[in-house]
This record gives structure tokens, C-alpha cells and sequence, in this order.
């Protein structure tokens, strides 16, 4: 059988036992906090696409069988970390001609957005994928499992759903998964909470020595205020605008 036929296999049929996973867990940890320069404590405040591989690798010896990376040749792995994803905390990219699978490229890409703003406040309970995380390391690691199944899915059948109960039970067996979503602490979530601000919300902010009023249009990792002006551009609602990129904090909030 080949590597993905063997993984397929695994997929399918093995389901780890809570004990067992946490044998494993503890010891893809231990790893982690003794071999990588960034992660030294379960709060770390940088993670690196090194990182990332290193638990990738941790995790496929682990759980299966070093097959994952078997399955494929490495040079056509990569990992990122982006502050730019401001929704999902993880993401699994296949690019290529599915035609052509021995030319296929893989990208895992994790939010460092979504795992710096949470597990700030001990108050704020984090779940990921159905589990409740303590630290910061604990969040990394549940969206990495998750990734991991999307890209062990791609790997056996191509494609890859975690709305799908394929995926699901996969993620069940594997990792004790509950859940395919997260309760990281988006940046809408946090300009709500902090700062009672949403998409609508009228706010005032100084640029240049200058005080704008707008209109909270979008909300990312700025937000997107709209402020009335006969030079803007022209918009749905008939008015014109400006657009202003501006960080939360900088935000006075008007309309309460
Ligand atoms: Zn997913």
C-alpha cells in the first residue's frame, strides 16, 4: 500500500483513546518548549513558520505514523503566519492541477492575530475546535490539529470539508475534537468588547491635528470609517465618502 492509502487507512479506521492522546500531547509539548527558540513557555509571544513545522512534523510521528509527510515530497510543504486573517485561526491551501498531484503544493497558515489578542484575559474562556484552552500554546495546537486533518484529507481524497462529517469524525477520533469552530477572540469581538464599537457605530478620531466624524463600515485588524465628504467617493446609499483606515484605540465612540 502507499503512503496515503496507509493514511487513509489510519483516517478511517484508528481512534486514539483520551489516555493515549494525552500521552502523545505531553510528549509533542515537552518537545516543543525544549527544542523551539520561540515557543519557551505555553504563553510565548512569537511563533514562527519554523514553529509551525515543528509541530507539524511532531504531530505526523505522533499520531500518524510519519505518513503525512510520506505522502508527499516535503519541498512542497510551506507554513505561514499571518496577522493578516483576522476570522478563521487557521487555513489549509492545496494549489496546483489536482491532475497532476505529484506537482501539488500545501500551505498551512495560522492567525497570529486571533492567538495574541486572545488568552490576554484570564475572564475570557477560549475554546478551539470544541476544547477549552488555558494558554496560548493549547490554542496553536487545536488549530493546528484542525489544519492537520484538512490537510490529511487532501492528502487521501483530494478534497477537504469540516462541515463535512467525514472530517469531523476524523477530527473526533484523532484529537477528541468537538467542534470545527473556534472562540478566539476576533478583532471584532475585541473592538466590541473593549471598546463597544461595531460596524454602524458613529466615532470621531483626530488625524494631522484634524477631527473626523464617520461611520464604522468594516472592522479587521483597522477599522474602515466612512466619513461624509463631497470629495469621497461615491457610495451605495447615494452619499459620498472618505475612507479612513484607523486603529480601534484611536477610535472616540459617538452614538451611545
Ligand atoms: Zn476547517
Amino acid at each position: 500500500m502507499s503512503a496515503p492509502q496507509q493514511l487513509g487507512e489510519i483516517l478511517r479506521r484508528v481512534s486514539v483513546s483520551d489516555q493515549d492522546r494525552q500521552h502523545r500531547l505531553f510528549a509533542i509539548t515537552e518537545q516543543i518548549l525544549t527544542s523551539s527558540p520561540q515557543l519557551q513557555s505555553a504563553d510565548f509571544t512569537r511563533v514562527k513558520p519554523d514553529d509551525l513545522q515543528l509541530i507539524y512534523e511532531l504531530y505526523d510521528d505522533q499520531f500518524f505514523g510519519g505518513l503525512i509527510q510520506r505522502s508527499f515530497d516535503q519541498q512542497r510543504m510551506s507554513f505561514r503566519v499571518s496577522s493578516r486573517m483576522t476570522r478563521a485561526g487557521g487555513k489549509t491551501t492545496r494549489w496546483g492541477d489536482p491532475r497532476r498531484p505529484e506537482r501539488l503544493r500545501y500551505e498551512i497558515a495560522i492567525s497570529s492575530t486571533l492567538l495574541f489578542q486572545s488568552f490576554q484575559d484570564p475572564e475570557h474562556a477560549v475554546t478551539v475546535t470544541g476544547i477549552e484552552c488555558v494558554n496560548r500554546l493549547e490554542g496553536l495546537l487545536r488549530v493546528m490539529e484542525h489544519e492537520l486533518v484538512h490537510l490529511a484529507e487532501m492528502l487521501v481524497w483530494s478534497d477537504s470539508n469540516c462541515t463535512l462529517h467525514r472530517f469531523q469524525g476524523i477530527a473526533q477520533r484523532q484529537f477528541g475534537h468537538l467542534q470545527h469552530t473556534h472562540s478566539l477572540l476576533t478583532p471584532r469581538e475585541l473592538a466590541h468588547r473593549e471598546y463597544n464599537i461595531r460596524t454602524g457605530s458613529q466615532v470621531a478620531f483626530v488625524l494631522d491635528g484634524r477631527r473626523y466624524e464617520g461611520i464604522v463600515n468594516r472592522i479587521t485588524r483597522r477599522a474602515t470609517v466612512l466619513v461624509p465628504d463631497a470629495s469621497g467617493e461615491p457610495f451605495s446609499d447615494g452619499r459620498r465618502y472618505l475612507r479612513f483606515y484607523v486603529p480601534i484605540a484611536q477610535l472616540e465612540r459617538l452614538d451611545e
